[in-house]
């Protein structure tokens, strides 16, 4: 096993500055949470994260990574927290860490629900730091290297999501060498006849065309040298599954191959790649439509390299590549090349912090874009899962389980998806431990904790938030119910006032006995016919006291001019109101259309908070709700038992309009309507409806229907109205 201090040293080999401690302190800590853990090897466990630490120092990442690397099974496989690991080594490791350990509940739930092939983009979307992908895949790597282990049942599945996820993630990411190990990996368990048979052809050939590699090698410089360029030559054979699949996909024979060697002249410029090609070009005969330019168009990842196939030195066909040492760095470590660390520059850990300028974490957003560009056939396909993909979000609960949900999903629709009761019951959410608003759009990766209280019912309004059918459907369903129940409490609440009023006593027991007589077969339908207006107070009040006689007298209303709002003056209610009956305390709370008491607004004119209201119940209406000015209120006079007590009850930030209603006369000259609506619009009042009720050769008269937030509102606008000199008059309507 490596020891700390030789970590340390590769790391400070290629970054002077790297935080030693930090490296240090992750290896300790790694070290003894793991403690006697051991692998399927019988290793020690921290044998594990240490040789993933040691394949990403390969990939010279900064001393952040390398640390969350050691740390990274900490959360999942020891009693470690993030908190603790937030504490120890600062919040910017724990996320990263606790990213993997997202990952790895990830692989777990996707083992049981054979999502594979959303599972590499449900990655991208997860990760929003580059650097846990990379320690992701080094993980992986570690453990496809240490297959052999692991008992044969789940080797093919580990190779299997290997080969489907992990190597095209290395491939999309510009890490060539990666996905080409990994998918040999992967190949050796999948198809092990098909590995051994080319394994064995390789040697032979390799036997066969001994020193071929060097020879090639050596002749390519030589020529090259020459010219006066600088350049080394790199041979090497194909792997076995990069030759699987040349025969798969062309369908040759192994002895029909000709490129099972590749050679890559790397050189110090651009402009020696040029140079090079024109060297090659004149000294061997190349095959045509072999050449690639992918310095002047590089590849989408980023790769750059000139392609040329050639018949050199020994009749064989090369494949080469030419490019220059960046070049190359690129194309070996795509991703991780990229200003993860900078050399010489202050401290590799700010720099790779992912911020608005790490270029790394633009490559990455870069990559997912280009995911989802692609031009061919392959890459449609692709587009088109991904259009999907994009739909959706990814969340976690508590426990790790994951809910895929429609993007523009709430934790209201999160809760129905775990299960209806804990919807109905959500009264509030936590995202990632923080306390968040219902309406929070939630985002992939998010952990989402619902908080309950067995006393709620879902608020109407939720119907509008949540974009789910299934929560709709549940929360249509629930407020059915809670309705119901409401209409059973209004009931009750006009019941008792109904008696208290008469003088009379009250009680469940007394209902009981004139339930057959109101054919009602219970109290809590009786109490809802009441709600709901199908059978007045004075009625059960007779039922039960067939001696009352209702003494009660009219409601006492303003008389027209008397108190009625002062339009004319522009102020507010200065008439002398009696309350209709009771207190304001002891009256029914009016909280809008999407409060829990079903309610209409009047007709004909609207009710605005501010306004003084009394509540009109009829079977057909239900409870409507006037201003006591309104003249419609005439009409029921004589019903005194329709009348409720109401209040409102309005919340501040209660994001609901009320109607309200204005008639204005308008100079009639172009313009003048466009400038009635400016006013209004300007002045954050809603037009509902309009309407031209009398049109002489001067003027408009024109009704118009408002939404508005409360009577202040209303008279705002009826006030600016007022000022411009094309209104003659606006006075507010009451129905
Ligand atoms: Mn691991």
């Amino acid at each position: 096993m490596m020891r700390q201090y030789e970590l340390v040293e590769r790391v400070t080999r290629y970054n002077p500055s790297a935080d030693e401690a930090l490296l240090n302190k992750a290896y300790v800590y790694a070290m003894r949470k793991h403690g006697s853990q051991t692998r399927a090897s019988g290793d020690p466990y921290f044998s594990h994260p240490l040789e993933v630490a040691a394949i990403l120092t390969e990939l010279r990442l900064d001393d952040a990574t390398i640390a969350v690397a050691l740390l990274h099974d900490t959360i999942e496989d020891t009693d470690a927290t993030r908190a603790e690991i937030d504490t120890i080594f600062g919040e910017e490791i724990g996320k990263l860490v606790e990213g993997l350990t997202k990952i790895k509940r990830l692989d777990l739930q996707t083992q049981k629900a054979k999502q594979a092939e959303n599972f590499r983009k449900l990655l991208l979307a997860i990760v929003d730091d580059v650097r846990v992908l990379l320690v992701k895949l080094a993980d992986r790597l570690h453990n496809m290297r240490t297959l052999e282990h692991m008992p044969e049942h789940k080797r093919a599945r580990i190779a299997e999501e290997t080969m489907e996820i992990y190597a095209p993630l290395a491939g999309r990411m510009g890490m060539q060498d990666m996905r080409e190990e990994l998918e040999d990996l992967s190949f050796r368990t999948l198809n092990p006849d098909a590995y051994a048979t080319l394994a064995e052809r390789l040697a032979s050939l390799r036997e066969r065309n001994d020193g071929l590699i060097t020879d090639i090698e050596e002749t390519l410089t030589a020529r090259i040298a020459e010219r006066g360029i600088a350049a080394q030559v790199k041979g090497r054979e194909k792997r076995p599954y990069s030759i699987f699949r040349k025969m798969q996909q062309k369908s040759l024979g192994f002895e029909q191959l000709s490129d099972i060697y590749g050679f890559r002249v790397i050189v110090g410029t651009t402009e020696a790649c040029y140079r090079v090609l024109g060297v090659i070009h004149t000294t061997w005969s190349t095959v045509p439509g072999r050449f690639k330019d992918y310095i002047s168009t590089p590849k989408q990842n980023d790769y750059r390299s000139i392609h040329t196939t050639i018949v050199g030195p020994r009749r064989q066909r090369i494949e080469l590549q030419i490019r220059t040492q960046i070049m190359d760095r690129v194309a070996e470590y795509g991703i991780a090349a990229h200003a993860l660390y900078k050399d010489g520059e202050t401290g590799g850990r700010n720099i790779a912090r992912h911020t608005e300028e790490s270029r790394a974490y633009d490559w990455l957003r870069r990559t997912i874009d280009l995911l989802s560009q692609g031009d061919t056939p392959e890459e449609f396909l692709e587009n088109t899962k991904l259009e999907l993909f994009h739909d959706q979000v990814f969340c976690f609960t508590p426990k790790g389980r994951l809910i895929a949900l429609p993007r523009g999903a709430t934790p209201i629709d999160f809760a129905y998806a775990v299960h209806t009761s804990i919807g109905n019951t959500c009264v509030g959410c936590k995202l990632n431990g923080k306390i968040m608003p219902l309406v929070t759009e939630l985002r992939n990766g998010d952990e989402v904790e619902i908080v309950r209280s067995q006393a709620q019912t879902p608020p109407p309004a939720w119907e509008s938030i949540a974009v789910t059918g299934k929560a709709k459907a549940a929360i249509r369903r629930a407020t059915r119910e809670s309705v119901r129940k409401q209409y059973g409490a209004l009931g009750e609440h006009i019941l008792q006032r109904a008696f208290t009023r008469a003088d009379k006593p009250y009680s469940e027991g007394l209902l009981e006995g004139v339930l057959g007589l109101l054919s009602q077969d219970s109290i809590a339908d009786l109490l809802a016919a009441v709600g709901r207006g199908e059978i007045s107070a004075q009625q059960v009040v007779k039922s039960v006291h067939p001696d009352y006689q209702d003494e009660r007298a009219g409601i006492i209303r303003p008389e027209p001019g008397e108190g009625w709002f002062d339009l004319e003056k522009g102020q507010g209610l200065k008439f002398r109101i009696p309350t209709v009956t009771g207190t304001d305390g002891d009256a029914l709370p009016i909280r809008g259309l999407a409060g829990d008491i079903p309610v209409n607004f009047a007709p004909n004119g609207g009710a605005v908070p501010g306004d003084r209201i009394v509540g009109i119940l009829t079977p057909a209406e239900g409870l409507t709700i006037y201003p006591i000015q309104s003249p419609a209120l005439k009409e029921f006079d004589d019903q005194s038992d329709l009348w409720v007590d109401v209040r409102w009850d309005i919340d501040i930030d209660n994001p609901e309009r009320f109607p309200a209603r204005i008639s204005v006369s308008a100079l009639n000259e172009p313009g003048s309507l466009a400038a009635i609506a400016q006013v209004i619009g300007e002045n954050g009042g809603n037009i509902d409806n309009l309407k031209m009720v009398r049109k002489v050769a001067d003027f408009h008269q024109m009704i118009i229907d408002l939404e508005v937030w409360d009577l202040k509102h209303l008279n705002r606008i009826i006030n600016q109205l007022r000022t411009k000199p094309n209104v003659s008059s606006v006075t507010r309507v009451n129905g």
